[in-house]
């Protein structure tokens, strides 16, 4: 039988600040290694700690949008730990009274084509704390054999969000941390840069046990890109139900996840919290965020993605699952927007903005910022298509020409000649033509059987090369074959 997975998810997220939590360092990604430090990142002894009011804030938009409670008196605790990369022996995080609990995240599980449909992902807590430095290794310097530390990365100020173990798949997984991500953006809370470390991701993964109670799980360690998180569930599951079905029992340890192999390694077994020897930081008071502070930031909140998803459906009249796509990023909703204020039909255009423009998006691997067609000359193109000046069609053409003469598409229409023949003698005169041919077709038409019409149109269609509206070409044929 065929286990069910159960997941939860751990996401570091750096906060968009220009200094450190505990300190006034930059925190500039690809600075001179350890040119951002000072005595208090790098754990000199005899330094105080002081809590950076931004980090606070950004902290307190994060867990508003994630729909979490905000503690009102949060505490900072030591964990110790020895890493080469931490300094002090400590990381500064919080513990047992973490900024913010009890949140959820709507998140897509629309199936292929389907209705759109969502599924409440809950979030157990979302605690402030401060990174640690980084260690380069032999490879990665082009020195074999030796080790490096950068410590600009200590004291960068993060968020961890940790979800209950809600998940159960890892599409959903991957569906989990892409409305994560673009909620974190929409709120200018990280830019979540994966590449440089400001989204960072651990996946715990478990098999149900067969009378539904939770197994022993295990954690797959900073998966740096949602695909391999998706993959290295994947393979998790897989590693854990041949452990099962041989009879022994998973250990709960922690793996990594090696993207070449596409396989996860033991780096160790399960560390306890009790290892940690966790206990309040001395140099630090609690943090107190009172109602007055909460909603002033509540008032600066930006329209979220689910908020936008429902007005961009009222408003536009458009589907919810196409709302949706267009909601995942702020730029393609005001961009889909802009279009939709001077083009009628919002359907349409939310058609033209899912197809072909974030198809041209995805080929030339480009934001929406540097799309060579505006939304103006987008909603230009479609309004000829609608007074029937070009067809659908040709309208693809002008579309592709737009992209690449940056034309405006009255313009390569007039340019080319490839206005709508609309002109009534000359499609008559095409089906004269047609019908010339075909006289047994003729006869069929005329003795009532109307299938034939769309061989006629066809016709005319090709003739025109695509030019001629189809529905008038209809009346035409009509008029001058079937006298009507
Ligand atoms: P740790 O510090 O050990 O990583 P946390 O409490 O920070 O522990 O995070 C534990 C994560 O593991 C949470 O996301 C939680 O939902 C998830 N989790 C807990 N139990 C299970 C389980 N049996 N299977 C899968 N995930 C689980
Ligand atoms: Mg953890
Ligand atoms: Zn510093």
């Amino acid at each position: 039988m065929v286990l069910q997975p159960v997941i939860g998810i751990e996401v570091h997220v750096q906060l968009l600040t220009e200094s450190k939590v505990f300190c006034s360092c930059s925190t500039q990604f690809g600075a001179e290694p350890n040119s951002n430090t000072c005595p208090v990142c790098l754990g000199l002894p005899g330094v105080l700690p002081v809590l950076n009011k931004k980090v606070v804030e950004l902290a307190v938009k994060a867990a508003l949008a994630l729909n979490c409670e905000i503690t009102r008196r949060s505490q900072f605790a030591r964990k110790n730990y020895f890493y080469p990369d931490l300094t002090k022996g400590f990381q500064i995080t919080q513990f047992d009274l973490p900024i913010a609990t009890n949140g959820y995240i709507d998140v897509d599980v629309s199936e292929n084509g389907g209705e759109a449909k969502t599924k409440r992902i809950r979030i157990n807590r979302l605690h402030i704390e401060e990174d640690s430095g980084k260690s380069l290794h032999g490879e990665a310097l082009n020195v074999e054999g030796t080790s490096l530390i950068d410590f600009n990365r200590c004291g960068v100020p993060l968020v961890e969000i940790v979800t209950e173990p809600d998940i159960e798949s890892p599409e959903q997984a991957r569906q989990y941390l892409l409305k994560l991500k673009t909620i974190m953006q929409y709120c200018g809370i990280s830019d979540c840069n994966m590449e440089e470390g400001s989204l960072r991701c651990d996946a715990n993964i478990s098999l149900r046990n067969e009378d539904g109670s939770l197994g022993t799980r295990c954690e797959i360690k900073n998966l740096n890109s949602f695909r391999f998180a998706k993959r290295a569930i994947e393979y998790e599951m897989r590693r854990q139900a041949e452990v099962l079905e041989a009879g022994e029992k998973v250990k709960q340890a922690t793996y990594g996840f090696n993207a070449a192999t596409g396989k996860t390694f033991m780096m160790r077994t399960k560390e306890e919290s009790q290892d940690y020897r966790y206990f309040p930081e001395p140099d630090l008071v609690f943090l107190e965020v009172d109602d007055d502070r909460i909603e002033a930031t509540r008032k600066m909140m930006p329209e979220l993605p689910d908020a936008k998803r429902e007005r961009l459906t009222k408003q536009y009249r458009i589907p919810k699952y196409d709302a949706m796509v267009l909601s995942t990023s702020q730029e393609i909703a005001d961009y889909f927007e802009k279009c939709a204020s001077l083009h009628p039909n919002g359907k349409a255009v939310s058609n033209w903005v899912m197809g072909s423009v974030l198809g041209l998006l995805k080929e030339r691997n480009i934001g929406i910022a540097d799309c060579p067609v505006s939304p103006t000359r987008l909603a230009e193109l479609l309004n000829l298509v609608a007074d029937g000046k070009i067809s659908g069609k040709i309208a693809k053409d002008v579309f592709e020409q737009i992209v690449e003469t940056g034309k405006s598409p009255e313009a390569i229409v007039s340019e080319q000649n490839l206005g709508t023949v609309s002109d009534e003698s000359a499609i008559a005169d095409i089906i004269r033509e047609v019908a010339d041919k075909r006289p047994d077709l003729v006869a069929k038409l005329q003795s009532g059987k109307l299938n034939v019409l769309g061989f006629f149109v066809g016709q005319v269609m090709k003739r025109t090369k695509g030019q001629a509206d189809p529905q008038i070409v209809n009346q035409i044929i009509r008029k001058v074959l079937l006298k009507e």
